[in-house]
């Protein structure tokens, strides 16, 4: 069994949102909300100033208390670790929302908690995330993690890197590329 992940690369993310564009469109997310997200991340003080841009989602936590706390199971694992809600069992309780760490959550207009889905429907046929696929620096990347010879395998070996909140426990399998 997989386990899925995305390593995405700051130092060539523009910040163009076309990851959030392509992900609206695939997934037509409700209008006014999003699964994606940029983040401009200024660190430092004049002259010595650092800007990091991070194109964020759901992490598909391993020790994802999203799942945890779910009352009615709707919030599960799916294929490759993929953490996805099952919009029939929620009932828009909003724990979930409550116990994540990254805001990766909100309640779709018809009552139901949406989020990314890393396009486990594209997953499933061999394709990458609807992201990934359209980013025009290529700085995005799914797949892997145990294999060895996978893309985000080596990417992580061979360069330093950063998931957010590490210390929240939660396990996030979206890393940066710094
Ligand atoms: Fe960054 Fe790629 Fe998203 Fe553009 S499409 S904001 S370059 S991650
Ligand atoms: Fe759950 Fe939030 Fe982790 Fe996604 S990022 S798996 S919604 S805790
Ligand atoms: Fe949206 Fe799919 Fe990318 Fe998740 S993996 S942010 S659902 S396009």
């Amino acid at each position: 069994m997989a386990r899925y992940a995305m390593v995405i690369d700051t130092r060539r993310c523009v910040g163009c949102a076309d990851c959030v564009v392509a992900c609206k469109t695939e997934n037509n997310v409700a209008d006014g909300f999003c699964r994606d997200w940029i983040v401009q991340d200024v660190r430092g003080g004049y002259p010595d100033l650092q800007m990091e841009i991070r194109s964020e989602r759901c992490n598909h936590c391993e020790n994802a208390p999203c799942v945890r706390c779910c009352p009615t199971g709707a919030s599960t694992i799916a294929v490759g670790g993929i953490v996805i809600v099952e919009r029939d069992e929620c009932t828009g309780c909003k724990a979930c929302i409550a116990s994540c760490p990254y805001d990766a959550r909100f309640v779709h207009p018809e009552g139901f908690v949406d989020k990314c889905t890393f396009c486990i429907h594209r997953v499933k046929e061999g394709l990458n995330p609807a992201c990934v696929s359209v980013c025009p620096t290529k700085c995005m990347f799914f797949g892997d993690l145990d294999d060895p010879d996978s893309e985000v395998s080596k990417l992580l070996k061979a360069r330093p890197n950063h998931a957010l909140f590490p210390e929240a426990g939660t396990k996030p399998k979206i890393y940066y590329l710094t």
